[in-house]
């Protein structure tokens, strides 16, 4: 339902860890459009309530499960939001963002909304002293879906030329940045004169208003002597593929790693093998990309965008500005 329904419960238990999981203190947990949809339910969405929200946290460690060996009580550390079994095939050969068992904190599961939760010990990483809650929480979800998306599935080389489609979003901002990081030349289509200075800011070489004269295909188009770019990342959907598709230059591809404009669309197929085009689906990453993506945060390379922090008291006032698409980057509650 709307955002007036999420409510502050003051009477759950302080959840007791399993085996193989850690308790955790959080201390600060980043909002995703991810809470509103799960907020606003779907048809067939099962959810035992109360419901806790939040796929982004992190904190320090209060309890240790019985086969924990790795971890000390007191640790500061980060949580990678994909949950997986460990087991399937697809966990096996290091792909636990194609779990069979797949879950992200906060969507089917209990989520980071809490003071108290508990959560895999493989699910940590070690958070510097230097990195504070705020920053760890609000990178973990968006960078770790970005790269994976770019550089995992999309293979972004040095020197190729990726556009982002949206500037104000936490994964767009984290695209924006892992694409200048290796080396390419970033297209940043938004809303506002203000999101667009922001993207310039985090490294886009060239912007373009969402609604210019012609759309935002043909600027790119025009931009690249008519030449287009290698790579989209569209995280919209729907409403943007088929531009999308425009934009690409011949042997280009689209990471496509969402849909908040909506899910349906219809494809000219021409554009597909008349350009020899690749559309590649993401979503979250596998640990590997997790810890990989937090050690370049960790170093100063890439840096988590917060726009404002908010005590929990306040997760509806962060939630409504959210939804508002009032955000650059990310909010983060602080616990
Ligand atoms: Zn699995």
């Amino acid at each position: 339902g709307p955002v007036e329904n999420v409510t502050i419960a003051t009477d759950l238990p302080v959840p007791e860890p399993g085996s193989d999981e850690v308790r955790l203190r959080v201390r600060a947990a980043a909002l995703n459009y991810l809470d509103i949809w799960v907020r606003n339910g779907w048809p067939g969405i099962k959810l035992s309530l109360p419901h806790i929200l939040g796929a982004d946290a992190a904190g320090t460690i209060d309890a240790l499960g019985a086969n924990v060996r790795d971890w000390e009580i007191g640790a500061r550390v980060a949580v990678d939001p994909t949950l997986s079994c460990g087991e399937c095939e697809f966990c096996r050969a290091g792909w636990e963002n194609r779990c069979t068992r797949f879950a992200i904190l906060g969507e089917h599961v209990s989520g980071t909304f809490a003071e108290y939760i508990t959560i895999p010990a493989r699910n940590l990483i070690a958070l510097p002293e230097h990195v504070s809650f705020a920053e760890a929480a609000a990178a973990s979800l968006v960078f770790v879906t970005a790269w994976h998306s770019l550089i995992t599935r999309g293979n972004l080389r040095p020197g190729e030329s990726v556009l982002v489609i949206g500037a104000g979003g936490g994964v767009n901002t984290a695209s924006i940045q892992i694409a200048k990081l290796t080396g390419c030349t970033v297209y940043a289509v938004g809303s506002t004169d203000e999101k667009l200075k922001r993207a310039q800011a985090l490294g886009a070489d060239a912007i373009i208003p969402r609604d210019v004269e012609g759309g935002w295909s043909r600027a790119v188009y025009q931009l690249t002597a008519k030449r287009g770019v290698d790579m989209v990342v569209d995280n919209v959907g729907g409403p943007t593929l088929n531009d999308s598709l425009r934009a690409l230059a011949r042997g280009g591809r689209v990471v496509t790693v969402g849909n908040t404009g909506g899910p349906k669309v219809e494809i000219d197929n021409r554009l597909v093998f008349g350009k020899h085009l690749s559309i590649l689906g993401s979503t979250m990453g596998p640990h590997r990309d997790y810890v990989r993506v937090m050690r370049l945060l960790f170093k100063g390379k890439l840096k988590a965008v917060i726009d404002a922090t908010y005590p929990l008291d306040e997760v509806q006032t962060a939630m409504a500005r959210m939804e508002a698409g009032d955000l650059f980057g990310k909010a983060v509650l602080e616990l």
